[in-house]
C-alpha cells in the first residue's frame, strides 16, 4: 500500500508520542507556553495505562504525619538497591511536592483528611504515609484532569496514530512518521522536538498488570536507530497479581492493612521483612511470596498465595478499595469481604528503558552526549531515578513531574531552534515495515510467537533468574526473531487493521526483549528486582554501574562505563534490611 504524501505532512514545533501522564503533562507545559505541540496517541488519551493506576502519587506533604523530602529520598535511594542517581532523586523529591499542589490546582479530587488536607496513605518502602491519593482510582483522576487541561489550552491529539518509526538522521531528531489506525496512511510529523512517552512494556511476559498497549513501540524504534536502551535487566515483579490473569490488586490493599498468607494461614513476611511486614518493597514481598510458592506453601500447593483483606471490613473495603472489591469479584468471582484473594507475582514495572539526562533529554552514550530534540519521559524512559527496584507511588509523580520538566526544557528548545531537514524518503522505514506484513510470502503468523515470547520471559527471566535458564532464553528469543521475519498478515486493509498494529508491536518485544535477557545474563550480582540464585548477593564492588545495550548486526552489545551518581557523604550504600 502507498501512500499519497502531500496530504499527510504535518509541520509542528513539538511532538509528543504517548497520551498516558508523562505525554500530557509536557504537551500542558508545551501549550502553556505559547507554542504549537501534537500529541500523537495509538490509544484513546484517556485509555492509557496510567489510568490503571489505583493507589497513589508520592510526595511529601506530611499532611498525616511527620515526613520531609529528604526521607522521601532516603526511600528511594534505598528502595532502588543503590542504583538509582541521587541527583535526580534529590531534584524529584522536592518537585514531587509543587507537582502534587499543582494538579490539585488542575482540579484533581483527591481524597481528603477529615480537616480538608489532601489525605496520604502508607505504601511499601516508604516510611511515612506519602501516596496522596483518590479512592483507589488515582491515575484515572489524574489523567482525565491532565486531558481536559491539555482540550482548555489548546494542543492538538491525534488520537489512535501509532508511531512507526522515528526520523532521527545523524543524531539530531526531525520528526515522526505514524500510522493512521482509523483510516489507514503513513503521516509525517515534521517537529522541532520530539518527546518519547510511550510507558511500559510488560507485555513482554505472559503474567502482567501492564494494559495491551504496553508493548515498548519507542524502544524499539530507539533500538533500531542505533541508539541504546539504559538498565533493561530490572523489571519490577508486583506480589499482588491477580491469579492467573496478572491484574493489579493495588498495592493500596497493603497500605490499608490486608495480610498475606500461605497454605497454613501464616503472614509468611514475619520471616523476610519483620519490620515492615506486608509493606516490605516489592521485589522484597515478590520473592518471598515466589519462595513460599517454590516451597510447597501455596494455596493447595499450587502457585499462589492469598491476600486477605476480611479483616479490614465491609465499609472500609468499599470506601478505600472499591477496585480491588470489584476485580476479585469479576475475575476469580472471590467476594473480598468474605474470602480471601488468589495473587501470584505479575510483571508490573519496568525500571530501564530511553537514556534521558535530568532534563529528560535522551542520550546516546555513557559519557551522555545529547540527541538533539529528542526527550523521553515516564515510564518509557530512564532517567535513573528508580534504579534497580522502583517504590509504589513514585512512578505516577515520575511519570508528571518529568512530563513538566521535559515539557519546560523542550518549551525552551523550540523558542530557540529551527527546524532541521526532513532526511531524505523519510517514509521508507515505516512502509518496508508495512510491505513486510502485508506483502511477504512467509508462512509464519505473528500470534504464536507472541505467546511464546511471553511464556518464555515468564519462565526464564521472572522473580528468579539462572545463567542456565537465560541461556535457555536468549536462544529462544533469537529464534523467535527469525520466524518474525516470516510474518505475514492476513488482514490487507487500511482501518482498524490490527493484525498490522499487533504484528508491528510484536517486533518492538522481540527487539527490546533480547536486551533484557543480555543485561540480565551480564549482570552477576542480586540487586533490587533482579535476583540470580547463581549471584544471590549484591557486588557494589564491580556492579554498581548502569548498563547501556545496543543492537547491532552481531547482536547485543553492552556497555558499563556509566556512573551511578551517588552522594557518598550523604547516602552511601549500605545493606539493604526491612
Ligand atoms: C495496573 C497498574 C497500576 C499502577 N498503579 C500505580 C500507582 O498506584 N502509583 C504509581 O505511582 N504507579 C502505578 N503504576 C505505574 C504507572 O501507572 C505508570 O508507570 C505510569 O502511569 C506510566 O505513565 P506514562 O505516561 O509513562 O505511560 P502510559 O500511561 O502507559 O501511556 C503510554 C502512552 O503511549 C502511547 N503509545 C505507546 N506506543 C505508541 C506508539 N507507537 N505510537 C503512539 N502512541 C503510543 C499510548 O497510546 C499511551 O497513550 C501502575 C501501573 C499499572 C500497570
Amino acid at each position: 500500500m502507498k501512500v499519497d504524501e502531500a496530504k499527510k505532512y504535518h509541520k509542528i514545533d513539538a511532538v509528543v508520542v504517548g497520551a498516558g501522564l508523562a505525554g500530557m503533562r509536557a504537551a500542558l507545559e508545551i501549550a502553556k507556553n505559547g507554542r504549537q505541540v501534537a500529541v500523537l496517541s495509538k490509544v484513546y488519551p484517556t485509555r492509557s495505562h496510567s489510568g490503571a493506576a489505583q493507589g497513589g502519587i508520592a510526595a511529601a506533604l506530611a499532611n498525616t504525619s511527620e515526613d520531609s523530602p529528604e526521607l522521601h529520598m532516603f526511600d528511594s535511594v534505598k528502595g532502588s538497591d543503590y542504583l538509582a542517581d541521587q541527583d535526580v532523586i534529590e531534584l524529584f523529591v522536592h518537585e514531587a511536592i509543587k507537582t502534587v499542589y499543582d494538579l490539585e490546582h488542575m482540579g484533581v479530587p483527591f481524597s481528603r483528611t477529615e480537616d480538608g488536607r489532601i489525605n496520604q496513605r502508607p505504601f511499601g518502602g516508604h516510611s511515612a504515609p506519602r501516596a496522596c491519593f483518590s479512592a483507589d482510582v488515582t491515575g484515572h483522576v489524574l489523567l482525565h484532569t491532565l486531558y481536559e487541561q491539555c482540550v482548555k489550552h489548546h494542543v492538538h491529539f491525534y488520537s489512535e496514530f501509532q508511531v512507526f518509526s522515528l526520523l532521527i538522521d545523524n543524531d539530531i531528531s526531525r520528526g515522526v512518521v505514524a500510522w493512521d489506525v482509523r483510516n489507514g496512511g503513513l503521516h509525517i510529523f515534521h517537529a522541532k522536538a520530539v518527546m518519547l512517552a510511550t510507558g511500559g512494556y510488560g507485555r513482554a511476559f505472559k503474567i502482567t498488570s501492564n494494559a495491551h498497549a504496553n508493548t515498548g513501540d519507542a524502544l524499539g524504534l530507539i533500538l533500531e536507530c542505533g541508539l541504546p536502551l539504559e538498565d533493561m535487566e530490572f523489571v519490577q515483579f508486583h506480589p499482588t497479581g491477580l491469579y492467573k490473569h496478572g491484574i493489579l490488586l493495588s498495592e493500596a490493599a497493603r497500605g490499608e492493612g490486608a495480610y498475606i498468607i500461605n497454605n497454613q494461614g501464616e503472614r509468611f513476611m514475619k520471616n523476610y521483612a519483620p519490620t515492615k511486614m506486608e509493606l516490605g518493597p516489592r521485589d522484597l514481598v515478590s520473592r518471598s511470596e515466589q519462595t513460599e510458592i517454590n516451597e510447597g506453601r501455596g494455596i493447595d500447593g499450587k502457585d499462589y498465595v492469598y491476600l486477605d483483606l476480611r479483616h479490614i471490613g465491609k465499609q472500609r473495603i468499599m470506601e478505600r478499595l472499591p477496585q480491588v472489591y470489584d476485580l476479585a469479584l469479576n475475575y476469580l468471582n472471590v467476594d473480598a469481604i468474605t474470602q480471601a484473594i488468589p495473587i501470584q507475582p505479575t510483571a508490573h514495572y519496568s525500571m530501564g528503558g530511553i537514556p534521558a539526562n535530568i532534563h529528560t533529554e535522551v542520550i546516546k552514550d555513557a559519557k551522555g552526549t545529547v540527541v538533539k530534540g529528542l526527550y523521553s519521559a515516564g515510564e518509557a524512559a530512564c532517567h535513573s531515578l528508580h534504579g534497580a527496584n522502583r517504590l509504589g507511588t513514585n512512578s505516577l509523580q515520575d511519570a508528571v513531574t518529568f512530563g513538566r520538566i521535559g515539557g519546560a526544557y523542550m518549551s525552551e528548545f523550540v523558542k530557540a531552534n529551527g527546524y532541521e531537514n526532513l532526511p531524505a524518503n523519510p517514509l521508507d522505514s515505516a512502509q518496508a515495515k508495512i510491505s513486510a506484513l502485508m506483502d511477504g510470502k512467509g508462512k509464519e503468523r505473528y500470534s504464536p510467537i507472541r505467546e511464546e515470547l511471553q511464556a518464555s520471559m515468564s519462565k526464564y527471566a521472572g522473580v528468579f533468574r539462572c545463567e542456565e535458564e537465560m541461556l535457555k532464553l536468549k536462544k529462544i528469543v533469537k529464534e523467535l526473531q527469525g520466524r518474525f521475519k516470516e510474518v505475514t498478515i492476513d488482514d490487507k486493509g487500511p482501518a482498524y487493521n490490527l493484525d498490522l498494529q499487533e504484528a508491528f508491536e510484536l517486533g518492538n518485544l522481540l527487539s527490546f526483549s533480547e536486551t533484557i535477557v543480555e543485561g540480565a545474563l551480564a549482570r552477576k550480582e542480586s540487586r533490587g528486582a533482579h535476583y540470580r540464585n547463581d549471584y544471590p548477593t549484591r557486588d557494589d564492588k564491580n556492579w554498581l554501574k548502569h548498563t547501556l545495550a545496543w543492537k547491532t548486526a552481531e547482536g547485543v552489545k553492552l556497555d558499563h562505563s556509566k556512573d551511578v551518581v551517588i552522594f557518598m557523604d550523604r547516602y552511601p550504600p549500605q545493606e539493604r534490611k526491612y
